[in-house]
């Protein structure tokens, strides 16, 4: 366990008097009460996908570093008036990676291939297909503009420009970028650990025989598959009967061994509720009513300075609190800035009566242009995540959405997911 940030038992207390947190609050509280809790290290730009920036990259060279030639052509000084003209064509070339070592003299030209160092003197080409050769003369016909077809020096990237910001997550074309700008190594957070719990004397795992009255535990290959999407090393826990003692040997395995402790089931106020019976105990939890659906209530504290993160058990629920609270949380923990999706604004192909005082999020997907929505809204529907692809925002106000009205959507794409 990173002992860079040990949490607060109380840090997760709400206001008092406060029974329903409204989602933005609940966002806000978290993004204000997490901190990054993971060391720096240093890691090549080839093995850097999905790893968060520690420090701003900069520029180590220019980007192109010299001006060279976007086309197979002539090299020559000076751009073309209006009309035809003649160049001496000089002996030898310049190719990519082979630069013509000597300089061109004003009405010169040189052979020149795609991606090669423009030779001194000269600062424009003309296509090969452009011109004529005969008796060592090159024959072409103006106007071409003073710089065509060259890629100058820097025009993409100057040296010493700063090129990504600390916290960025890096994606697969800024390993391109980061390469192109002269970076061989870039320091970056250590991987955020999460132990990942499914509580329920229900739970089998999958591919386990099960009697009718037990159920595939669904959630825990769900949530470590997103937490490595998100770039996180998953400590996986296992199943955990619902036994107090269970639950606390867990949790105290995964404090242990994770920055941050994800379980699901066990945290609303039944009699087999033993995960937030056992939190509660243990000193340092709050139970966050949010008035969201699906989704409440999500237990949130902290075990021996572990923040844990109680979702719900129906598995639509873990999976929309996962996108919604613990993937923003979580990249904060991990050294990203705290990350809310980018929304689609688009017309609905459903109606639906939405009551006030709690957001809603469905499960969506696009056709046609316009969002529609999964059949049935019921929690337990797992397989409405796959159908959907991505999710419905409904205001926390009453709302009557009708065919072409614009509703907010999030595409799976906006919580880093394909
Ligand atoms: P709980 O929050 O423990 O009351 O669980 C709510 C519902 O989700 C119950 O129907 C549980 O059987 C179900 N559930 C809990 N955990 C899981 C899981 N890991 N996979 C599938 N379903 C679950
Ligand atoms: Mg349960």
């Amino acid at each position: 366990m990173s002992t860079l940030s040990k949490l607060r038992n109380d840090c997760f207390a709400l206001p008092a008097g406060v029974h329903w947190t409204p989602v933005s609050e609940a966002l806000d509280l978290l993004e204000q009460r997490l901190q990054c809790c993971v060391p720096v290290e240093t890691c090549a730009v080839e093995a850097s996908d999905g790893r968060i920036l520690a420090d701003a990259v900069f520029a180590a060279r220019s980007h192109p570093p010299c001006t060279n030639s976007a086309v197979d052509g002539y090299a020559f000084s000076g751009g073309l008036q209006a009309g035809a003209q003649s160049f001496e064509l000089r002996q030898g070339r310049s190719a990519a990676g082979e630069a013509f070592a000597g300089q061109l003299l004003p009405g010169q030209a040189l052979r020149i291939l795609t991606g090669a160092a423009l030779p001194e003197g000269a600062d424009t080409v003309v296509l090969q297909e452009d011109v004529q050769i005969e008796g060592g003369q090159l024959e072409v016909v103006g106007p071409l503009k003073a710089g065509a077809n060259a890629r100058a020096a820097g025009e993409d990237m100057q040296q010493g420009a700063e090129i990504f910001q600390e916290g960025h997550q890096l994606r697969p074309e800024e390993l391109g970028v980061m390469a192109a700008a002269g970076l061989g190594e870039v320091s970056v957070f250590k991987p955020l650990k999460v132990a990942v719990i499914s509580t329920g004397a229900e739970l089998r795992a999958p591919g386990q025989a099960a009697r009718v009255d037990q159920i595939f535990d669904a959630n825990r290959p769900m949530l470590c598959a997103l937490l490595r999407r998100w770039g996180m090393e998953v400590v996986d826990i296992g199943i955990v009967p619902d036994e107090a003692a269970a639950v606390r040997a867990a949790l105290d395995r995964a404090a242990a061994r994770a920055d941050v402790i994800l379980t699901s089931g066990g945290v609303s106020a039944g009699d087999e509720d033993h995960m937030s019976a056992v939190l509660r105990a243990g000193g340092g939890m709050a139970l966050w009513r949010i008035a969201v659906k699906p989704g409440r209530p999500l237990a949130l504290g902290v075990w021996g300075g572990v923040p844990v993160f109680g979702l719900p058990g129906n598995p639509v629920a873990a999976f929309v609190c996962t996108l919604i609270f613990a993937r923003p949380a979580l990249l904060r923990l991990a050294g990203a800035g705290f990350q809310v999706p980018k929304a689609l604004h688009l017309p609905a192909a459903f109606s639906k009566s939405k009551k006030a005082g709690r957001r809603e999020y469905l499960r969506g997907r696009l056709r046609d242009g316009a969002v529609e929505v999964f059949a049935s809204e019921g929690s337990g529907r797992v397989s409405g995540l796959s159908w959907a692809e991505g999710l419905v925002e409904l205001p926390d106000v009453a709302a009557e959405i009708l065919p072409g009205q614009t509703v907010c959507f999030l595409p799976y794409a906006s919580f880093g997911l394909p």
